[in-house]
């Protein structure tokens, strides 16, 4: 990693020692019909890694997670406990503070080098996994896991996807995601960097293989339609992540614009005032109320510094000296929950970069399978496509959600396969 991302960077949340760990655990109820259990799209056995954990077995404790979430690290890292398990824990119902779920998980997970069981006899199934994301991975090693042969073809230097250039790196770093890659690795998957489509014929992957795994996440992030948004200083919110975790001599404005009301529009703002931003702004078109960021997100994102400025609709990005100088914005009114602009209103806001952060697009055009606006259809418990050669997971299939919700994705669709094979 980048040395002075390390220090403007630090942990979100400061891991466990082991005396706070075990007080922790110790605190837990060990409920029968767990609630944190149901509401973890993977289901992990909370009260049961947590006794492990309370008992000295921490080998037994990640075991019990990766059983269940084979990303459990990064999972504990990135997931919002605070609307799955740590929201559900019983302790809310007593008025004391949720048991600590995702800093235990992490506890457990950051303290082996795990390796996972694979069946000594090969199982004659072989299935090819496009996309080396959090789905990818996920069905990847639960195939591997029951002895089938799995190849994943992803088209970036690294395998892991949006954990590895994705997420921001105060949640996640991306030594942690390829420390998982790599012990999916060691479970006999094999790992290809290659394009499907160019490198690859999608006709060839489908007389080598008896499935074929579709987890490519979502596109490119949409545009934002508006004069300008092409100037240099403007750069949307996922490259912008990637290339400050991956280039070293990456510069970050001085006076920086987020445009967008989601978590990555917060993760975007909260980087920019890491790296050293003197001023980051957030406009959305719509009102606090309204925005899709998770509560906890956006007032951390308040606590980082970030202002926070609504009903601002951008119409155009202005130049000067070649590059993005200020951003024109109106204000807009909500008609039936649409924002509409108000004429007359416009204003601009001087600045030296500006980060768009709407939604992504979609990109399942390749696959010859049916689609609903670019959104795989699939049969939720088995993850089977239209087509009985394909079976799809995560972002791609859902629409963009939670690193979780991919993992619990890949891994019925790993089952369903299974199952058909
Ligand atoms: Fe422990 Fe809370 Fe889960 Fe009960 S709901 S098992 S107290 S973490």
């Amino acid at each position: 990693m980048i040395p002075h991302t390390i220090e403007r960077f630090p942990d979100l949340h400061p891991p466990l020692d082991a005396q706070s760990a075990l007080a922790e655990a110790n605190r837990c109820l060990y409920c029968f019909d767990a609630p944190c259990t149901a509401a973890c799209p993977t289901h992990i056995d909370v009260p049961r890694f947590i006794k492990k954990i309370a008992s000295g077995n921490l080998r037994g404790s990640a075991q019990t997670i990766l059983d269940a979430n084979i990303l459990g690290l990064s999972c504990s890292r990135v997931c919002p406990v605070d609307v799955l398990c740590e929201g559900s824990c019983v302790m809310h119902g007593y008025n004391k503070k949720p048991i600590e779920i995702a800093l235990l998980q992490r506890y457990a997970m950051e303290r082996h080098d795990i390796t996972r069981p694979v069946p000594s006899a090969p199982r004659a199934l072989s299935v090819a996994c496009i996309g080396g994301g959090p789905a990818s991975l996920s069905c990847a090693a639960e195939l591997r896991r029951h002895g089938a042969a799995v190849t994943v073809f992803d088209n970036r230097p690294q395998p892991g996807g949006l954990n590895t250039y994705g997420v921001a790196e105060y949640k996640l770093r991306p030594a942690d995601a390829l420390r998982e890659v790599e012990m999916i690795r060691s479970m006999g998957v094999e790992f290809r960097q290659a394009e499907i489509g160019t490198a690859i014929r999608l006709a060839d992957l489908e007389s080598k293989y008896d499935f074929i795994f579709i987890g490519v996440g979502l596109g490119a992030m949409e545009r934002l339609g508006i004069p300008g948004e092409h100037l240099p200083g403007v750069i949307d919110a996922l490259r912008f992540i990637e290339r400050y975790k991956t280039q070293p001599d990456f510069q970050i404005g001085s006076t920086v614009i987020v445009i967008g009301g989601g978590n990555t529009a917060i993760d975007a703002a909260n980087a920019a005032v890491r790296l050293g931003a003197a001023d980051v702004h957030l406009f959305y078109r719509r009102t606090e109320k309204q925005m899709p960021a998770f509560p906890f997100e956006y007032d951390h994102s308040k606590i980082e510094g970030v202002r926070f400025h609504w009903l601002a609709q951008p119409v155009a990005i202005l130049e000067e000296n070649g590059r993005a100088a200020a951003v024109k914005f109106a204000d807009t009114r909500l008609a039936a929950g649409v924002p509409e602009r108000v004429p007359g209103t416009d204003y601009e806001v001087a600045c030296d970069m500006v980060i768009p952060a709407l939604g992504q697009s979609r990109s399942t055009e390749l696959f010859p399978v049916e689609t609903n606006k670019g959104i795989i259809v699939v049969d939720r418990p088995t993850g089977r496509t239209s087509n009985p050669k394909y079976y799809a997971g995560g972002d791609c299939v859902n629409g963009g959600r939670e690193v979780v919700d991919a993992v619990a994705d890949g891994k019925r669709a790993a089952q369903g396969m299974l199952a058909h094979g």
